[in-house]
């Protein structure tokens, strides 16, 4: 699961011509979205205004959850939900220029920053917070899809091994399966047995994501 920010709170811009009330997250129609906390359904919105399908969750402490955009709610008003509970699917409805989750954090009437919880909404897999952010349990401006980018892009065939280093200490199953590439196919080739392990473990990312 890719977690792509496309608008901060607080932003300005020519969609937001006033402070953003929330964070956007890009996300693909129908990715499944969780309650942040244990809380009640306070309101379910039905579609019609600005804000789309979404649905106001009270949670404990008396702050305010707001999720809008979705494509589902798959919860009812007066409802407990619990604290990774689905409520429903991420979409495009209302206000929106593409597949996108709002997400408002409102406390004693005031939008707050809901940057730190966001990744919350998606999952609570340690494996998939590392895999949106780079980090486990905050959100972090960084996207382990681009530095893998990166990281490709400045492979040549004599820097496979740094390239390979790197993924020892943010992959190490990934990269115990692409050594035994490396070393199954370096019978061979030593060209081919380096890029089959880069190969093995760009299909292992790409495998980790769609799980
Ligand atoms: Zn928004």
């Amino acid at each position: 699961m890719i977690v792509r920010i496309t608008s901060k709170f607080g932003e300005v811009s020519s969609i937001h011509k006033t402070p953003h009330t929330g964070i956007d997250i890009g996300l693909n129609e129908g990715t499944p979205l969780r309650s942040v906390y244990d809380g009640v359904i306070k309101q379910v919105y039905d579609g019609s205004t600005n804000i789309g399908k979404g649905v106001k969750i009270q949670f404990k402490d008396g702050t305010e959850g707001i999720y809008g955009h979705l494509s589902e709610v798959k919860v009812k008003a007066g409802e407990m939900v619990q604290d990774g509970q689905i409520i429903g699917l991420s979409g495009n409805t209302g206000r929106s220029t593409g597949e996108h989750l709002h997400f408002a954090l409102k406390k004693n009437g005031e939008y707050i920053d809901p940057s730190s919880i966001v990744d919350k909404t998606i999952n609570h897999s340690w494996l998939d917070a590392f895999i949106q952010n780079g980090k486990v349990g905050q959100v972090e401006y960084f996207n382990v899809w681009e530095w893998l980018g990166g990281k490709v892009s400045e492979v040549t065939l004599n820097n496979t091994v740094d390239f390979i280093a790197d993924f020892t200490l943010a992959f190490p199953i990934l990269t115990v399966v692409s050594c035994s590439v490396y070393a199954l196919i370096n019978m061979f080739s030593k060209n081919a047995a380096k890029w089959g392990a880069i190969g093995t473990i760009i299909y292992g990312m790409m495998i980790i994501e769609s799980g």
